[in-house]
């Protein structure tokens, strides 16, 4: 009889939350979309009614119809899943969906999971903030939906000066324009910068380059770019557990 608004973590199933396991095995149809990991979708009970509304160029479903959806199946009595990569309030148009839903008077949950935000720099032994190197994190769309302005830029370039930390989602398209905007607001073109793609699974891949560089790098999507002085301690930590865990075995 509920809907539920459930983060499927960065991909890894292991990232799960424990509640988001426990929904995923038990639900009558799950709805899911590019960014639900294949290994956690197959973690349904063989009944289920698995729909997908996959988000990939050329075959997505507009949010409408996706909103539309959920209300539809909300009404009929099961339980239903509405699976969603990392965490379903960031960037992932989970609040579209938990309106629509509210405006229908269907009773859905919020089920928080593990953000590429936190998860992606983590796989690369970066930590977002650092005592004495990164004060804040600041998590910001690389992609502007609806022909929108992208004013906050200009107001980031000064955080990441301070040597706050930057973490960009949906950041690979859109590199040349907002790195073009930092630059601009006086952001160092020497800035460390990490992409890390797929992370936490196994085609994770691990990108190293600077600001001024991040547009020449190839990179492939799903990356989460992370900007700032705390990428230097994630190449640190790096060296360090390659020697002394060399020497351990
Ligand atoms: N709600 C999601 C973000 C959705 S926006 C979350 O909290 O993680 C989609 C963006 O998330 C992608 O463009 C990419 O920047 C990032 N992303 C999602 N999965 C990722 C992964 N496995 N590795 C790296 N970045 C990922």
């Amino acid at each position: 009889m509920t809907v539920h608004l459930v983060g499927a973590g960065p991909g890894d199933p292991d990232l799960l939350t424990v509640r988001a396991l426990r929904l995923v095995q038990s639900a009558d149809v799950i709805v899911y979309d590019r960014l639900a990991d294949a290994a956690i979708v197959a973690l349904a009970s063989p009944s289920a009614e698995l729909i997908d509304v996959g988000k990939a160029p050329g075959k997505s479903t507009p949010q409408e119809l996706i909103s539309a959806l959920l209300v539809h199946l909300g009404r009929d009595g099961r339980e239903i899943v509405r699976l969603k990569g990392g965490d379903p309030f960031v960037f992932g148009r989970g609040g579209e969906e938990a309106l629509a839903l509210a405006e229908a008077g269907i009773v859905f949950t919020v089920v928080p999971g593990v953000s590429s935000a936190f998860a992606a720099p983590a796989a690369a032994n970066i930590p977002v903030t650092q005592r004495g190197v990164a004060r804040s994190v600041t998590i910001v769309t690389g992609t502007c939906g609806d022909g929108q302005d992208a004013p906050e830029w200009s107001a980031i370039a000064p955080l990441l000066d301070a040597g706050g930390t930057v973490v960009v989602l949906m950041g690979v398209a859109n590199r040349r324009s907002y790195v073009d905007l930092l630059l601009a607001g006086g952001a160092s073109p020497d800035l460390a910068v990490a992409a890390i793609e797929r992370a936490t699974t196994p085609a994770q891949r691990i990108v190293r380059t600077t600001l001024a560089e991040l547009p020449n790098a190839r990179i492939a999507n799903p990356a989460t770019i992370v900007i700032g002085d705390v990428v230097d301690v994630g190449d640190r930590l790096a060296d360090l557990i390659t020697t002394s865990f060399a020497t351990v075995h």
